[in-house]
């Protein structure tokens, strides 16, 4: 692995220049990803500035050389044979609270910016989304959501580097065209670099957002739709991801995952009325999702088709804390990791006639 520094022209907007970017060559990426998986990159760079970042990109565009962008690696399946392009580490840095507006540089990590928020400016509307691992940047590739909330519901604008129209351009809330744990930049992923992304919070005199989760409503003795003290609901969320494994931890393996495998399955009226049939006395969660469409429960589908928590005996299992989060156990191949979620996918097909579909995005492979 070979390391090298190439200075770029230094940026002139107010962000703070941290000296060079830093390329590598033949880089490994697993450890860069949250489930230590994937070859090497040809070449990596770590971007500290938007104009870092600009320059990246527009030099691997005039050079038609395959462009992966990532923040924190924490919803990446990456290849054994990993990257054969550049792959630019977006590690800009910027947080700017003015009253209940917040902007918050693409390589912020999320989670230290939201206890921030809550606990030092006392500004509700992220609370629930506590803990979640990766970057700023890519919150509204996803549309990440947790315990009721989701970003969809408070960023108002997102600024980010249009490489098909090679601008930059700031996306209104509705041009993110944002839906369950879908937007935009997830539908054309080879066309915007988030920048910073803006939110409206409230200013909700120390309390939080209302309530929408059930399990969070029961946790804390409260009425679904009331609100809590904001930074008891904070507190609580990340004591209810850390029991699932949700929460990142180096020692623990239940950790080493791209968080929930598959997204929960979204049926039509038919789909839902064959699912039904098919559940002989069990009553499965639904929930009503839009267009008359019925959610259910991924991790449900899983447990109730047999796959128990630590399903699995390579080196590559399910979480013994969560049905939904596939483990790297520490030696694991991205192989491995596949062959156990087709195994997970078939079963449930099987059982269910429901097909599962992964969340985390998939570089160079395909379940
Ligand atoms: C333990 C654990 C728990 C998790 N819990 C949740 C949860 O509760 N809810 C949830 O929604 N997700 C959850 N996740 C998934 C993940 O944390 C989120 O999707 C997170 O937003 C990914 O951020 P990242 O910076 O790590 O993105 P990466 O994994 O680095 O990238 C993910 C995708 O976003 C793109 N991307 C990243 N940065 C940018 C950018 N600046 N511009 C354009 N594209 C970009 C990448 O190209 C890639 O397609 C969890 C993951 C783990 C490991």
């Amino acid at each position: 692995m070979d390391s090298i520094r190439l200075h770029l022209p230094r940026q002139t907007a107010s962000a703070v220049y941290r000296g060079p970017v830093h390329v590598t060559e033949n880089a490994p990426l697993a450890p860069l990803t949250t489930l230590r998986l994937g070859g090497p990159a040809r070449r990596l760079v770590t971007a500290h500035t938007d104009q870092e970042v600009l320059e990246t990109v527009r030099a691997a565009d005039a050079a038609g050389e395959p462009l992966l962008v990532i923040g924190g690696g924490s919803n990446l399946v990456i290849g054994d044979a990993g990257f054969d392009g550049t792959v630019l580490r977006i590690a800009t840095t910027g947080r700017t609270v003015r009253g209940t507006t917040l902007e918050l540089a693409a390589g912020e990590p999320w989670a230290a910016a939201v206890a921030e928020v809550v606990h030092e400016h006392g500004l509700a509307g992220l609370e629930f989304l506590a803990g979640i691992p990766g970057s700023a940047g890519a919150t509204p590739v996803q549309n990440v959501g947790a315990y009721g909330q989701e970003v969809a519901q408070t960023i108002t604008e997102v600024v980010a580097y249009d490489r098909r129209a090679g601008e930059t351009v700031t996306l209104t809330n509705a041009e993110c065209a944002f839906s369950y744990r879908h937007s935009r930049f997830k539908a054309e992923p080879d066309r915007y670099v988030v920048l910073r992304v803006r939110f409206a919070l409230e200013d909700a005199a120390g309390a939080s957002s209302p309530i929408r989760y059930p399990e969070v409503a029961r946790t804390l003795g409260a009425e679904a739709g009331s609100r809590v003290d904001l930074r008891t609901a904070h507190r609580t969320v990340l004591e209810l991801r850390a029991n699932k494994g949700m929460v990142l931890d180096e020692q623990d393996h239940d950790t080493w995952s791209a968080g929930s495998f598959f997204t929960n399955p979204i049926l039509t009226p038919e789909q839902y009325q064959a699912f039904r049939s098919r559940l002989g006395g069990l009553t499965a969660p639904a929930f009503p999702a839009p267009d008359g469409t019925t959610k259910t429960s991924a991790a449900w589908l899983i447990d109730n088709a047999g796959f128990k928590k630590g399903y699995g005996s390579g080196p590559a299992t399910l979480s013994t804390k969560h049905t939904l989060a596939l483990t790297n156990r520490g030696s694991a191949s991205t192989a491995d990791l596949l062959a156990l979620a087709r195994e997970i996918r078939a079963g449930v097909h099987r059982v269910f006639g429901v097909e599962l579909v992964n969340e985390p995005v998939f570089i160079g492979v395909e379940l």
